[in-house]
């Protein structure tokens, strides 16, 4: 987690202003700081910022540090916090929101894209498999290759499976992806944010 003083003037009232007009600002001022989100969240200890800290930072209008942050990356969307917060707040969904913004502001983090490829694997196999995951993001993210010796150990124990297991049509889950697109493509032209994502891979 980052220990860092950070200075009153970035504040951005437009990037808080911004975050409360979505659904899931509607709570975020009532936010009480009372940690049930952190305590709950089983990857903080990984997070820049936990699902607290994050709370606060985006009422406090820290779009630069929020932005940056690999904590919306890092959240595996388990809800737990979402679930917990005593006073409705949805963190999950926070971070779900902050992340167009992020890629609308060109803001680049390897934990971007992670997501794409897994994004990319479940779309065209409508399951997540480890082998495909981890081979298609080494060609991305070339530092991958350290953990080659570990990936060696889980597949001789037999835990990391070549054979790939798909549905046998991948056809209404492409519609889910498409109508999600379209909807993404519609809320940037009403909000001005411009999304840019890499585009999936054609080897169907
Ligand atoms: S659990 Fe809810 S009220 Fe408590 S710190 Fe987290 S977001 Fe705020
Ligand atoms: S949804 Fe994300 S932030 Fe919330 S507890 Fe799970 S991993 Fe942590």
């Amino acid at each position: 987690m980052k220990k860092e003083i950070i200075l009153i003037e970035s504040r951005d009232a437009a990037f808080r202003d911004l975050i409360l007009k979505t659904p899931v600002g509607e709570k975020l001022s009532t936010c009480m700081q009372c940690g049930i989100c952190a305590g709950s969240c089983p990857v903080s200890h990984e997070m820049d910022y936990n699902p607290r800290q994050l709370v606060r930072m985006v009422q406090l209008g820290l779009k630069k540090e929020v932005l940056n942050s690999n904590t919306i990356w890092i959240c595996t969307t388990c809800f737990s916090c979402s679930v917990r917060c005593p006073r409705g707040i949805r963190p999950t969904e926070l971070m779900e929101t902050l992340k167009p913004i992020a890629i609308a502001e060109g803001i680049k983090n390897k934990n971007e894209r992670f997501d794409g490829v897994f994004s990319d694997v479940v779309r065209k196999n409508g399951r997540a498999s480890e082998f495909l995951l981890i081979s298609k993001y080494s060609l991305k993210e070339p530092e991958m290759i350290k953990q080659a010796p570990f990936g060696l150990s889980l597949y001789s124990k037999g835990k990391l499976p070549l054979a790939i297991d798909k549905m046998e049509n991948t056809r209404e889950l492409d519609t889910i992806f498409k109508l999600s697109e379209k909807a993404e493509k519609k809320e940037s032209k009403e909000t001005g944010m411009k999304i840019e994502k890499e585009e999936p891979e054609t080897d169907k």
